[in-house]
């Protein structure tokens, strides 16, 4: 199989469940493709870069139509998801002004809590059921071939998965027709089924886990899993994405050009509160989401979820300038893709085949943060560990 296609699968299922190619799980639980169309593939992989049609390089924050400081109106599910349930609100939104008959997401598997799998929710209910982040594979595009052609449907999936289906819309009108609204989230990377085990051992589960969280039931909340016997073990995010998830993602996620959602109608992250020196604080506190409305479509479905008061929402005029700090990884992953990207090519390694465009991005980043990662990025390839 052609090196970027398979290096930089983002295993999103899209291709396997449309017969396009076969995909095959790697030591880690990763899946990509063995075999497939390699034309096709191109045209809607992140990694053939066709995205970067579609994306503004002038906003380190991607094109935008409004950004909003939101959350849910309903507090149980504010508590209950992973931020401010905002996206959960405006799925919910959507199915009860029957602009939609179903939302096309991810939830818990029954079988083994630890695994993530596609679900449909067509009532609210089953959305707060299933709310929350899951830092754990998913393969959100891989029942397309099920939807009902005489439905409508929208879509949460990761930044990735949405772009797959943009993609895919553009040369198969009838999707977009099925498929009519997308929302996404930012996203720093998706954690190995090694990193899910990590974690369980270091909490100290010692029987067989009924369920497991990652987070939420709080802001940020805690990993929890809940055993069989009855026995509830937690970590607190800081420790379990910060320490072990985080540390062990997909090999897309390293040099992922869109972790905020460009593609999708409206885009959500953690609005975190910010210490008196700039860093996002993690102490408990009532959920809170950045909204980003990325297409009219978008702007127009948050305006009518607040105007109904399912969501509180307030401006956020200095987003540009707090969410370097509130989401410092996503900006540093995208201002520095440059420096990763010249890192890569003197090593003659493969790299996703994005715009030169690129280069626009660094601009508010300095010449030593550039050239540190480079030199790290170049120190890591030596080492094997890219
Ligand atoms: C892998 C991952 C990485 C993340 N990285 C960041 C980050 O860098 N910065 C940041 O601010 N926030 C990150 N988040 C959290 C995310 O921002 C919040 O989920 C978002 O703010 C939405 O909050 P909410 O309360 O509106 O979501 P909710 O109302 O709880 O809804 C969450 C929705 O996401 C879907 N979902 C959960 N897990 C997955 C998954 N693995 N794949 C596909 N869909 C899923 C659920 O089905 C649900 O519909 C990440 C989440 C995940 C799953």
């Amino acid at each position: 199989m052609d090196k970027v296609l398979h290096d930089y699968c983002v295993g999103c299922g899209l291709c396997q469940s449309l017969g396009m190619a076969e995909l095959a799980k790697d030591g880690k639980g990763y899946l990509s493709p063995a075999s497939g169309d390699r034309k096709r593939l191109y045209d809607i992989c992140p990694a053939g870069g066709s995205q970067c049609r579609d994306m503004d390089f002038g906003q380190i924050w991607g094109k935008t139509e409004a950004v909003f400081y939101a959350y849910s109106s309903d507090s149980e599910l504010r508590r209950r998801a992973s931020s401010g349930g905002t996206l959960t609100e405006i799925a919910a939104f959507l199915l009860e002004t029957h602009k939609v008959d179903a939302i096309l997401h991810t939830c818990a598997s029954d079988d083994d809590p630890t695994k993530t799998v596609v679900c449909l929710s067509t009532t609210r209910d089953e959305l707060i059921d299933r709310s929350g982040s899951r830092y754990a594979i998913s393969h959100p595009l891989s029942m397309l071939a099920d939807l009902d052609d005489k439905k409508k449907y929208a879509f949460i999936g990761k930044p990735c998965d949405v772009t797959v289906l943009r993609n895919y819309q553009r040369v198969n009108p009838d999707l977009a027709r099925i498929i009519t609204i997308t929302l996404s989230f930012f996203c720093a990377g998706l954690p190995s089924e090694d990193a899910q085990e990590k974690l369980i051992r270091e909490m100290g589960c010692d029987g067989k886990i009924k369920s497991l969280r990652y987070r939420g039931d709080g802001w940020p909340g805690y990993a929890t899993a809940t055993q069989y016997d009855g026995k509830v073990f937690r970590m607190d995010y800081n420790t379990s994405w910060g320490q072990i998830l985080g540390r062990d993602i997909m090999r897309m996620c390293r040099f992922c050009l869109d972790g905020i959602g460009e593609m999708a109608d409206i885009s959500c992250c953690d609005a975190w509160y910010l210490t008196h020196d700039n860093k996002p604080d993690f102490s408990e506190a009532d959920g809170r989401n950045a909204v980003f409305c990325r297409s009219k479509q978008g702007w127009q479905i948050l305006k009518e979820c607040s105007q109904a008061g399912n969501l509180v929402i307030s401006e956020f005029p200095d987003y540009e300038e707090k969410l370097k700090y509130m989401q410092f990884y996503q900006h540093d992953r995208r201002a520095t893709m440059f420096a990763k990207y010249l890192a890569m090519k003197i090593c003659f390694k493969p790299f996703p085949k994005y715009s030169i465009k690129i280069l626009k991005y660094q601009r508010g980043v300095s010449l030593m943060r550039r050239l540190r990662i480079l030199k790290g990025t170049i120190g890591r390839v030596l080492k094997g560990k890219i």
